[in-house]
């Protein structure tokens, strides 16, 4: 399956309480594929978080905060998933994207607005247990790409070297540091 044009839409982020876990989503996205993530509460704070690790590990990630999440799933002109334990069978709809080219995938928080299930084109769920927005979205990524994304090569000043023991550092312009216990 050729790999889409992946958004992540966060929904309901309240910054002093989610501080933590909307950085882990945003991560999680870039990490696994996402080109750019949308939160629908405006925070700066988090915007220097994310792009902060953007501009030392490098790759193609755009984050915007402060997005209205009704107008952006209404407007999307691709294919859009909320990811939701009440969904269908991640298994039953992953053959029916094969061939998209733009994804919008919604993740919530506590409760999310009734309206979302019916504006998506398909309520997923990643098992059917509740969990994570973290972990529904880094399921659903690597199943969606089959594992692929974690080839992906992200070119940033720094660069971790895959090392069995100890912690080794590609710096751009720098030799490879050695490893350095952990
Ligand atoms: N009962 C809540 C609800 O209204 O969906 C669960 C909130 S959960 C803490 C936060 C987010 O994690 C959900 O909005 C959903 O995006 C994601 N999530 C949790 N479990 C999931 C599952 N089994 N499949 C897909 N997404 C899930």
């Amino acid at each position: 399956m050729s790999t889409p044009k992946i958004s992540v839409l966060r929904l309901g982020h309240r910054p002093a309480r989610d501080k933590r876990i909307s950085t882990h989503v945003c991560l999680t996205a870039r990490a696994f594929g996402a080109s750019e993530v949308l939160v629908s509460t405006k925070d700066p704070g988090l915007e220097r978080t994310v792009n902060d690790v953007v501009l030392r590990f490098g790759g193609d990630f755009n984050i915007r905060t402060g997005v209205k999440w009704r107008r952006t799933i209404q407007d999307f002109k691709g294919t859009s998933v909320h990811l939701t334990m009440y969904g269908e069978k991640l298994d039953d709809v992953l053959p029916k994207l094969a061939g998209v080219e733009d994804l919008l995938i919604v993740v919530g928080a506590e409760k999310v607005p009734g309206d979302v299930y019916k504006h998506v084109n398909f309520n997923v769920g990643v098992g059917n247990q509740p969990h994570s927005e973290v972990a529904a979205l880094a399921v659903f990524l690597d199943r969606l790409q089959g594992g692929s994304e974690l080839e992906k090569e992200f070119n940033g000043e720094l660069t971790v070297v895959p090392t069995a023991n100890g912690k080794r550092m590609l710096e751009a312009g720098h030799k490879e540091s050695p490893a350095k216990p952990i």
